[in-house]
């Protein structure tokens, strides 16, 4: 099958009555707000970024991790703060970016961490530099 359609079949399946209707809520608050000209808000966060890391093993020239230029601390996610904010979001959330700077896999608990978000029901992306990918470890769920 498509791999676009697996993937899009997968976020769907994500789905529930409580997140389309949260969803739908902060749709209606944006266009509500850019009608009225005031600022309305509805409904809770249907995405939430984390960052796993700062750190990367690479020193890309662009990026603030590779120049090693951060202005806040290089550290990991701490793994309590993470399955907090998923407990208390989890029941409106559809989406969760697992990456931001750094090399998400540098993270000791990655994956454990990605697979108590899945538990949660929650469409998880990443985004890596593939250093420490094999094929076993591309296939965990
Ligand atoms: S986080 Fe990505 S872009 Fe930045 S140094 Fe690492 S591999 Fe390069």
């Amino acid at each position: 099958m498509n791999r676009n359609l697996t993937d899009g079949l997968n976020f769907i399946s994500k789905l529930t009555w409580k997140r389309f209707w949260n969803a739908t809520q902060v749709l209606a608050s944006y266009y509500f707000s850019k009608f009225t000209g005031k600022v309305h808000h509805w409904g809770l966060p249907i995405s939430i970024s984390f960052e796993p890391t700062t750190s990367c093993n690479l020193r890309c020239p662009e990026c603030p991790s590779g120049l090693r230029s951060f202005t806040r601390p290089t550290g990991m996610l701490s793994d309590e703060m993470f399955r907090r904010s998923i407990d208390e979001l989890a029941d409106t959330l559809t989406y969760l970016i697992f990456y931001f700077q750094g090399e998400p896999y540098l993270h000791p608990q990655f994956l454990e961490l990605v697979q108590y978000a899945a538990s949660k029901k929650i469409y998880t992306a990443t985004s890596t530099n593939a250093h420490y990918l094999s094929d076993v470890q591309a296939k965990k769920q």
